[in-house]
């Protein structure tokens, strides 16, 4: 009959033969290891269906700030679908949470002036969005040719057509016939991976900026349209930039007239002690993408900011060249609005990013305390947000064989004692709710040490 497919087994685990197609998952993963089935969230923890509690070290996917049960997330939601639990932003018809949000964003990014926000509903289709606007302003500019796009490698930009082909990493590439051709990309700024001999993390910065800029005179500056870059990389390692990388590379893209886009889906709102990644790293960005923390992810909704300069050239040339002919039902959704209005409120209120910068040294230096094991590389990150990559004999150059699987026995140590991390490979990632607490993160920092003994 089928109706032992979504009977669950008796480790909190679902059944082996679940319906979904799972995003980002493995055969082996799939047939040998059920799903965990998290059935209830409280604050920092997670709850499976046998009622199993962990300490998500992840905030979902650098998703839920405001960790899993906050009350003010939960009433702007439901007061909204009381009063309107849909209407579209499309042909001068809108609501008027999507009005306020947009305003409230455009007051909350200071690290320069943005002139407008369209809204999106996942961080994939905000960078999918990027490149189309992009390319309808250098055709609004009458500059048909400047429409290539330069990202890094080991970026992470979502998974959408154009997403994936900005991200600089392999498997979102193979098989997919990926990426676009209109897409090119330049180093990863990870020092500790890839410095020369002797070479300090500023010159590290001039080389890779040189590099940036060979490659844009190599194309022709005026093919080039954008740089897109996250100011930490997430998922392809936590990777913080090397000191006067932004300086550098900004001066490099100013120099051709090329578009900055600052890629903050995880950054954003006080993840790394500041409002935004921006601020942190003195970025001055032409176009911002936002997403996760947004909403504390309670909704999906992403967003554009978007320059005066660029916004006044679509506005302006929307009669000549046919209106911005892009968008989605749900940009805007009156429901996501509403409750990334509350999120927006509640980080400003309880000074999120000053509570974050007040957390930092336990949580940095908790986990970097344990850089001594023989099987640690390094330890990187900022703020809330912290990678481990696993090695062997603590060199860059000497990694596990990857059959062994480290940050996969890593992270299955790490549940068995109640708590997640993301296993990316030979590393793992942490970027806990920034509402954790002190305890909880002496929590998150025993659970890490005993797991990590374990592995070793
Ligand atoms: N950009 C960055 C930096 C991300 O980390 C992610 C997701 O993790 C995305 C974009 C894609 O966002 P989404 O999964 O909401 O499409």
């Amino acid at each position: 009959s089928g109706a032992s497919l979504h009977t669950e087994s008796e480790d909190g685990r679902g059944f082996k033969g679940h319906g979904m197609l799972a995003p980002f998952t493995a055969g082996w993963q799939i047939s040998d290891l059920h799903p965990l089935v998290i059935e209830r969230s409280e604050g920092s923890y997670v709850f499976d269906t046998n009622g199993k509690k962990y300490l998500d070290s992840l905030a979902g996917l650098w998703c839920t700030a405001l960790g899993g049960s906050e009350p003010q997330l939960v009433a702007a939601a439901t007061s909204q679908l009381n009063k309107l639990p849909f209407y579209h932003s499309f042909w001068n018809r809108t609501t008027k949470p999507s009005l306020d949000l947009a305003k409230e964003l455009l007051e909350m990014f200071t690290a320069r002036k943005m002139g407008k926000v369209f809204f999106t509903n996942s961080g994939s289709e905000a960078n999918d969005s990027q490149v189309k606007l992009v390319w309808y302003y250098n055709n609004a500019l009458g500059r048909p040719n400047k429409k290539k796009f330069i990202a890094r490698t080991k970026a992470y930009h979502g998974s959408t057509l154009i997403s994936a082909s900005l991200s600089g990493l392999s498997p979102l590439h193979q098989k997919f016939d990926l990426p676009a051709p209109f897409v090119l990309h330049t180093d990863c700024p990870h020092y500790w991976r890839y410095q020369l001999p002797g070479e300090t993390e500023e010159e590290f910065s001039s080389r890779l900026a040189t590099n940036l800029e060979n490659l844009i005179l190599k194309e022709g500056p005026d093919t080039i349209a954008a740089f897109i870059a996250e100011p930490i990389m997430g998922a392809g390692g936590v990777i913080p930039p090397p000191k006067y990388y932004f300086e550098k590379v900004q001066a490099v893209l100013k120099k051709y007239d090329i578009l900055f886009i600052a890629d903050e889906v995880i950054t954003a709102f006080g993840r790394l002690g500041t409002m935004f990644g921006c601020d942190k790293y003195n970025i001055q960005p032409d176009l911002v993408s936002l997403a996760k923390a947004l909403s504390s992810a309670y909704m999906p909704i992403g967003a554009i900011l978007v320059s005066p300069e660029i916004a006044d050239v679509i506005h302006s040339q929307s009669n000549k060249l046919g209106s911005f002919s892009h968008g989605f039902t749900y940009s805007g959704h009156p429901v996501s609005c509403a409750v990334a209005l509350e999120a927006l409120k509640i980080y400003k209120e309880r000074n999120i990013a000053e509570c974050v910068r007040n957390l930092t040294p336990h949580f940095q230096e908790g986990i970097k305390a344990f850089a001594g094991s023989p099987i640690i590389g390094e330890i990187r990150g900022a703020g809330l947000i912290l990678g481990t990559e696993f090695i062997d004999n603590k060199s860059p150059n000497d990694p596990f064989p990857s059959e062994w699987g480290v940050g996969a026995i890593f992270g299955a140590e790490c549940e068995k004692r109640g708590m997640l991390v993301r296993v990316a490979g030979d590393g793992i990632f942490m970027s806990p709710p920034l509402t954790i607490s002190p305890q909880e993160l002496d929590e998150l920092i025993g659970i890490y040490g005993e797991a990590l003994k374990s592995t070793e």
